[in-house]
């Protein structure tokens, strides 16, 4: 099996709004899928009919190779962290770890020492969860996706409103689950620069309508410092580069190539292009940063 999902056109229509409009996404297993957006992109709804919390209005998806509408069957097979974890603020985490288990009838021994250790508050177990940091609230839910040894975990804005610290230890943790328990795992986030630091593929979501999807290379690669070099003739000048000993560039489209070498050297490039009749139309050293990127093609920093 290629993908451990694929969303084919899923729909989702509030009224006659349609918060999410034919989205197709495509998750392989071990991938850490970051799906990014900005408030009110669809995220949640997306995250929603895949854990089975909310029926598309049309498309489907196939899951674990089964294609359908409901994630009924594989409920086991799928941890959730939906907007804030449900808990109770009275009990401890441990306490609230073995209410879970109990309703998916998971009785291993140890199981919820093990949960608490995999998510960092092995210290923490017996402490009532309304003197929680945000940051150990956010693992707590973590854990209480991870009852039931799921093969998937979804997570929706596990690092919202955390500080660094919080950031990064949800980061870490997310990081292990991925690396040594073999989850995969789909992330949901409107801080691309906070998602490009932990997920391997990323779709793009705007307005309900998915974008873009691409790798971490992919995106890197977009974001990397190059010149960007206009002309009227890209054959041409790719034979004047190579002939400069230029072999690092990539030609984007009938017009552009990206050079990624001798940054500094775009005044020789054009006058060698100038020397072999191949008119530069123009030249500009670009670093875009993985924010910029994200707000070009979701139309400007508004409503961010
Ligand atoms: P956020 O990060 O703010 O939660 P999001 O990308 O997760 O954003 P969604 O929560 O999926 O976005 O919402 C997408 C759109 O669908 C928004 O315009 C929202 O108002 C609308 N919406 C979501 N749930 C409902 C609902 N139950 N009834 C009507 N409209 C809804």
């Amino acid at each position: 099996m290629e993908y451990l999902l694929t969303t084919n056109s899923l729909t989702k229509q509030y009224g006659r709004h349609k918060a999410v409009n034919g989205v197709s996404l495509h998750v392989r297993q071990g991938d850490i899928y970051g799906l990014i957006g900005r408030n009110g992109a669809g995220k949640t709804t997306i995250l929603k009919m895949i854990s089975g919390l909310a029926a598309p209005t049309a498309g489907d998806f196939t899951l674990f190779g089964e294609t359908g509408k409901h994630t009924a069957p594989y409920l086991s097979r799928v941890g959730t962290l939906i907007e804030t974890p449900g808990v109770y603020p009275n009990m401890s985490a441990a306490e609230n770890l073995k209410i879970k288990c109990l309703s998916l009838g998971v009785r291993q021994k140890g199981v919820i020492d093990e949960l608490l250790q995999t998510v960092g508050l092995a210290g923490a177990g017996n402490k009532k969860v309304k003197n929680f940091s945000l940051g150990m609230k956010q693992r707590l839910g973590i854990a209480l996706a991870l009852v039931g040894d799921p093969d998937l975990v979804i997570l929706d804005e596990p690092i919202n409103g955390l500080d660094p610290q919080g950031i990064a230890e949800v980061r870490e943790t997310l990081f292990k689950l991925n690396k040594e328990r073999n989850i995969t795992l789909i992330i949901s986030s409107h801080i691309l620069e906070e998602l490009s630091k932990i997920a391997t593929r990323y779709g793009i979501i705007h307005d309900g309508v998915l974008l873009q999807e691409l790798s971490r290379e992919e995106l890197l690669a977009k974001c990397s410092e190059r010149i960007e070099l206009k002309t009227s003739d890209t054959r041409k000048a790719c034979t004047v580069l190579e002939g400069m000993g230029i072999t690092d560039y990539k030609v984007v489209d009938a017009s552009t190539i990206h050079i990624f070498e001798r940054l500094n050297d775009s005044g020789e490039i054009t006058m060698k292009l100038a020397e072999n009749q191949v008119k530069t139309m123009g030249i500009a050293v670009k670093n875009e940063a993985l924010e910029d990127y994200y707000l070009n093609l979701t139309g400007g920093a508004a409503n961010v």
